[in-house]
């Protein structure tokens, strides 16, 4: 590949979820780079694995907005791409 038109620097949760969507809905070619010989290797595997709910945040907090958008959008990943999760009320 000689040119590409978009380079994601960081193959973590981020970088990687960036590049999912892109590449589904862009024709743009992509590459993600990373610093480490495998993706995931930085802080994403090693958190709590936790899906957040936006409880510590002020409701009218952009953190707070985009926690509980997140929440949805990921359980419906998890289900959708039938991932293993489990919503225990945390
Ligand atoms: C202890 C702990 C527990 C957590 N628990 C939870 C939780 O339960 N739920 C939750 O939602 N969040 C949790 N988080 C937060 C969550 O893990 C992070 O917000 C998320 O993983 C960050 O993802 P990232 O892709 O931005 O960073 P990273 O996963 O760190 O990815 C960054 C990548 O960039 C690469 N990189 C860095 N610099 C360069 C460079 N110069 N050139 C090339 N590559 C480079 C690194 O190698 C790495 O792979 C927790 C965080 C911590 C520290």
């Amino acid at each position: 590949m000689d040119k590409l038109d978009i380079a994601i620097i960081g193959a973590g949760v981020i970088g990687l979820a960036i590049a999912c969507e892109l590449a589904l809905k862009t024709n743009k070619t992509l590459a993600v780079i990373d610093s480490s010989r495998r993706f995931g290797q930085g802080v994403s595997s090693r958190n709590s694995q936790v899906i957040h709910s936006g409880v510590y945040y002020a409701p009218e907090m952009l953190k707070s907005i985009l926690c509980i958008k997140g929440n949805r959008l990921l359980y419906k990943f998890c289900e959708k791409n039938r991932i293993h999760h489990q919503r225990c009320g945390k």
